[in-house]
C-alpha cells in the first residue's frame, strides 16, 4: 500500500496498491457468542464475502447498535463503531455521508433496530443511503436475558412477559416494504449459509439501501422457534429469480420454490404479508413457544436500483489533500498575530 494514504481521513494517494487479502486479514479476536449461537454463522459468511470482495480493511466500516450481535465490530479487522443502543443507522449515515468512499455494513438485533432504533429505521430506508443493513433477528432480547421484543411469537414465554408475548409480532419486511423510498428487501436464514452469503453478496452489490432480514436461532433463549424449520426443509420457500438469489447447490435440499420477480413491490408486500415475516403470529390460533412457524419465505422480496439515495443527491464535494492543508491554513492564518 501507498505510505501517502490515510485511511482514517481519506487523504492521499493508494495507486499501486496490489495488497491481496486473505481471511487472516479481516479476522478479528474469537468471537464470545454462546456456542452454536447463529452470530457465529453470519461473521463467517460475511469475512467470506469481505475476502471475495478483496475489500480493504481500512476502507471497510461496520457500525453496530447495542446486543449480542452489536459485538460484530470487535470480531474484526475492519474499522468498526459498537455504538448507542437504537442508534446503528444514524452513525452509519454520517459516516457514510463525509466518507463515502467507505463501504458500510450496519449490523443491528431485533430490539436495536425494531424497537429502540424503530424511527431511525424507517428513515434510513427512505434515506436510501449506499450500505448494507443487516439485521439479526433471534425474536428476543437475548444481552438483558430473554426479554419479549417486538419480533419475539404471540404466546412465547419471557423474563417480561412470563405468560407469553400478549401480541402479534412485528413483521419487519411488510414494514419496511411499506416506507417510501424503499429500494432491496431481503430475507435469509443463518442456518442455511449458501443462501445466507448469496444473499450478502446481492445486497453488497445493490445501489441503495440493501437491507437484509437475518433469521438468527439463539440456543439459550429461543431454541425452539425455528427448530423445526431447521429440521425440516420443506417448511423453507425459497423466492428465485435471476435478479434475486439463485444457489444451485441447495436444489436438491430446498425443494419448495416460488419465482417471484423482485421488481414487483405489490408482490412483494403480498407475500411478506402471507408469512408473517416467517414468525408465528397467533391469530385465530393462538400458538405456543413449543409451536414454530408453518413456513419460512427466503430470498430478495424487493430490488430496485434506481431510487434516489440521499448519500449520492447530498454527498459533500471531494476535497484534496492538499486542498484541505490550504483550508486548514487559511482557518489558523485568522488567529495569526
Ligand atoms: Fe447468541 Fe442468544 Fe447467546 Fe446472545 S444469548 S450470544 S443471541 S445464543
Amino acid at each position: 500500500m501507498s505510505e501517502t494514504f490515510c485511511g482514517l481521513i481519506g487523504c492521499g494517494d493508494r495507486a499501486g496498491d496490489e495488497t491481496e487479502y486473505a481471511l487472516n486479514d479481516y479476522e478479528g479476536p474469537v468471537a464470545r457468542w454462546c456456542p452454536g449461537c447463529g452470530d457465529h454463522s453470519v461473521l463467517t459468511a460475511v469475512q467470506k464475502l469481505l475476502v471475495a470482495e478483496q475489500l480493504k480493511p481500512e476502507e471497510t466500516m461496520f457500525v453496530s447498535g447495542i446486543g449480542c450481535s452489536s459485538r460484530f465490530p470487535h470480531y474484526l479487522k475492519t474499522y468498526g463503531f459498537h455504538g448507542v443502543h437504537g442508534r446503528a443507522l444514524p452513525v452509519a449515515t454520517g459516516i457514510k455521508l463525509h466518507r463515502p468512499d467507505l463501504t458500510v455494513f450496519v449490523v443491528m438485533g431485533d430490539g436495536d433496530c425494531t424497537s429502540i432504533g424503530a424511527a431511525h429505521w424507517v428513515h434510513a430506508i427512505r434515506y436510501n443511503m449506499n450500505m448494507v443493513a443487516m439485521l439479526l433477528d433471534n425474536s428476543i432480547y437475548g444481552l438483558t436475558k430473554k426479554q419479549t421484543s417486538p419480533t419475539t411469537p404471540r404466546g412465547y414465554k419471557t423474563n417480561t412477559q412470563p405468560s407469553g408475548s400478549y401480541l402479534p409480532p412485528l413483521n419487519p419486511l411488510s414494514t419496511m416494504l411499506g416506507t417510501t423510498n424503499v429500494s432491496f428487501i431481503a430475507q435469509t436464514a443463518e442456518w442455511i449459509p449458501a443462501h445466507l452469503y448469496a444473499t450478502l453478496r446481492a445486497a453488497y452489490h445493490h445501489r441503495g439501501l440493501a437491507f437484509v432480514r437475518i433469521l438468527q436461532r439463539c440456543p439459550m433463549y429461543t431454541a425452539s422457534i425455528y427448530e423445526r424449520a431447521v429440521k425440516d426443509p420443506s417448511l423453507v420457500e425459497l423466492l428465485v429469480h435471476d435478479d434475486g438469489v439463485l444457489v444451485p447447490e441447495l436444489e436438491k435440499i430446498y425443494k419448495t420454490r416460488r419465482a417471484h420477480d423482485p421488481a414487483s413491490l405489490g408482490d412483494a408486500r403480498a407475500l411478506a404479508e402471507d408469512q408473517s415475516g416467517g414468525i408465528p403470529s397467533g391469530g385465530a390460533k393462538r400458538r405456543s413457544e413449543e409451536q414454530s412457524q408453518d413456513r419460512i419465505r427466503l430470498g430478495v422480496f424487493f430490488r430496485d436500483e434506481n431510487r434516489p439515495c440521499y448519500d449520492e443527491i447530498r454527498r459533500p464535494p471531494r476535497v484534496s489533500a492538499d486542498e484541505r492543508i490550504a483550508l486548514l491554513n487559511k482557518e489558523l492564518d485568522k488567529y495569526a498575530v
